[in-house]
């Protein structure tokens, strides 16, 4: 549609908004409905060690079973759930399940191996998030150890408040992840004073590693930053085998992708932490030296 004169731009724009606020009013009246009957539910993606092709953790990923739009990935309605605030119930819900979940798998007999779910700027700012955490850890049973919580960059932008947040959770056991590392607000202050056990290399550094030899010299960069300063490091969004061979080379720790595995739904996830004990699940390459 061309836009003949202001006025016309003018309208366009002002049923635009009215349309998103309509949807947005809509789609967290159906989040509420869907909370309470249990339309939400979780994947799992697994995470390898790239030295030994092993399954060492997972990522607890939501998705929505809608009842005609079927299953709904997380993009579509988390941000609504963050800006109308129905993330804090959502994401208890999350921690809950995630640890519930895998608490059952290890009393199952499967590899013992943490689980990390992403929490919401919302869910870092509520007060009591290390009560809520504690006390869904033991009314789980789930060691702390066995939970990984991710938060992004931005979230640590006021490093009083986020390192008085991170030092309670870490001092009740459980380990923070930096999600999508280079996206956000960076600052090596942070790095340095604040509790975190590991960084996720965001995909979009990933995905070019072999086209765009600036990529190439950032994913570098931020492997030998983290092991610099005795953090793990993992790679996001890796789908090719030549992506395994760099980061492999580059001694990255551990990696998190298709080429590994999509998310799975828990079955698929349960057959293959299952499968595990018998066979490597990534292909194991010699290790090549960086350079
Ligand atoms: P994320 O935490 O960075 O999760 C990784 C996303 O990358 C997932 O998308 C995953 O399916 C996708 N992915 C994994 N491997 C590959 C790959 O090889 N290639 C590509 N192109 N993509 C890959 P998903 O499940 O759609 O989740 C999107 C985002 O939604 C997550 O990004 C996270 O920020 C958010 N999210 C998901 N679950 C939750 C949750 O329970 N709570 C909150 N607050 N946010 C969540
Ligand atoms: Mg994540
Ligand atoms: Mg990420
Ligand atoms: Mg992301």
């Amino acid at each position: 549609r061309v836009k003949e004169n202001g006025k016309d731009d003018y309208m366009l724009h002002s049923g635009d908004m009215d349309h998103v606020a309509l949807h947005k009013l809509t789609i967290q009246h159906e989040m509420r409905k869907a909370l309470h009957n249990k339309e939400f539910l979780l994947y799992y993606q697994p995470q390898y060690d790239l030295a030994s092709g092993q399954i060492v953790g997972m990522e607890a990923l939501i998705r929505w079973n809608h009842p005609e739009k079927g299953l709904v990935p997380p993009g579509e309605f988390i941000p609504a759930a963050e800006e109308s605030g129905i993330i804090v119930p959502l994401g208890e819900w999350v921690l809950e399940e995630a640890c519930r979940q895998n608490k059952e798998w290890q009393e199952e007999g499967m590899a013992r191996i943490p689980v990390s779910v992403n929490l919401s700027m919302r869910q870092f700012s509520e007060r009591n998030l290390t009560g809520k955490v504690a006390d869904i850890l033991n009314q789980t049973g789930l060691e702390p150890r066995y939970l990984e919580l991710e938060i992004t960059e931005s979230m640590t932008m006021d490093v009083e408040r986020a390192s008085q947040c991170l030092k309670e959770l870490t001092d009740i056991g459980v380990n923070i992840s930096i999600d999508d590392f280079g996206t956000g607000y960076s600052s090596f202050h942070y790095l340095k004073n604040l509790p975190i056990a590991r960084l996720k290399i965001d995909r979009s550094f990933v995905r070019d590693i072999h086209q765009d030899p600036n990529d190439a010299a950032i994913v570098a960069a931020i492997i030998a930053m983290a092991h610099n300063l005795q953090l793990q490091v993992i790679a996001e969004g890796v789908e090719t085998e030549d992506q395994v061979h760099f980061l492999r080379s580059h001694r990255c720790d551990e990696m998190q992708g298709y080429f590994g595995s999509p998310p799975l739904d828990s079955e698929k996830t349960q057959r293959l932490l299952r499968e595990k004990h018998n066979r490597t699940a990534l292909p194991v390459y010699p290790i090549r030296a960086a350079g």
